[in-house]
C-alpha cells in the first residue's frame, strides 16, 4: 500500500499558469487521499506550490534539504518535518527511502536528475517502487518520445521503458502508481543485433 509519495518538480514556477494549477491539484489530491508528500523542502517555484497546497488541505509534508541549500533555496518553514542532510546525494537517497512512489512534475535539470536517478536505481533492482511523469500541458512530450528512441536504439529494454508511467491527469497517474506491479528483468542488453 502506498503511504508516501515523492514529488520532483521545478524550483521555478515555469512559464504557464497550468503548471502551478497542476501542482496545487496534486498537493490537494495527496492530502485528500491521506498520502504523505515527500519533496526537496523548498518554498520556491512549483516545489513551494505543491507543498503549500498539501499543507493547506491538511496533509503531511516532509522536506529533505542539504544544509548548503537551506538558505539559498529558502527552506519551507511550515512543513510537518524538514530533514537537513549534508549532501545532494544524501538528499536523493533519503527521499527514495522515505517514499513508496515517485512523480515528476514539470521542472528543470534538478527535477530530471532526481527522477532519472530514481529510475536507474529501479532498473538495477535497488528498489521496486513506481515512477511516473505528470505530463502537464505536454511538457514532457519530447522527452517521452526520446525515451521511446532509447528502446528503438537498443540502449534501454522495452520492459524498463514501459515501467516509467505517464499521464496528464493526476488522479489517473496516482491510480496507475497504486496498481503498478514491478517487473524484474536483467538490465543489460546484449551486443548482438536483433
Ligand atoms: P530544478 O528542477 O532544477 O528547478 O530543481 C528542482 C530541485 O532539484 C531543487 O530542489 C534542486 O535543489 C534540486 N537539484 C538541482 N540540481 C540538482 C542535482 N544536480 N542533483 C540533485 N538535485 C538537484
Amino acid at each position: 500500500m502506498l503511504k508516501s509519495i515523492c514529488i520532483y518538480c521545478g524550483s521555478s514556477p515555469g512559464a504557464r499558469s497550468e503548471y502551478r494549477t497542476a501542482a496545487q491539484h496534486l498537493g490537494r489530491l495527496l492530502a485528500a487521499r491521506d498520502l504523505q508528500l515527500v519533496y526537496g523542502g523548498g518554498k520556491l517555484g512549483l516545489m513551494g506550490v505543491v507543498a503549500d497546497a498539501a499543507l493547506e488541505a491538511g496533509g503531511r509534508v516532509v522536506g529533505v534539504m542539504p544544509e548548503h541549500l537551506i538558505e539559498k533555496e529558502i527552506a519551507h518553514r511550515g512543513l510537518t518535518e524538514l530533514y537537513s542532510v549534508s549532501t545532494m546525494h544524501e538528499r536523493k537517497a533519503l527521499m527514495v527511502d522515505l517514499s513508496d512512489a515517485f512523480i515528476a512534475l514539470p521542472g528543470g535539470m534538478g527535477t530530471l536528475d532526481e527522477f532519472f536517478e530514481t529510475v536507474t536505481w529501479s532498473q538495477l533492482g535497488l528498489h521496486t517502487k513506481p515512477c511516473g511523469f505528470l505530463n502537464v500541458e505536454g511538457y514532457f512530450d519530447s522527452l517521452l518520445r526520446f525515451l521511446d528512441d532509447t528502446v528503438t536504439e537498443r540502449f534501454v529494454r522495452a520492459e524498463h521503458r514501459v515501467a516509467i508511467l505517464e499521464d496528464n491527469n493526476s488522479e489517473r497517474l496516482l491510480d496507475r502508481l497504486i496498481e503498478y506491479r514491478p517487473v524484474v528483468v536483467e538490465k543489460w542488453l546484449g551486443l548482438q543485433a536483433s
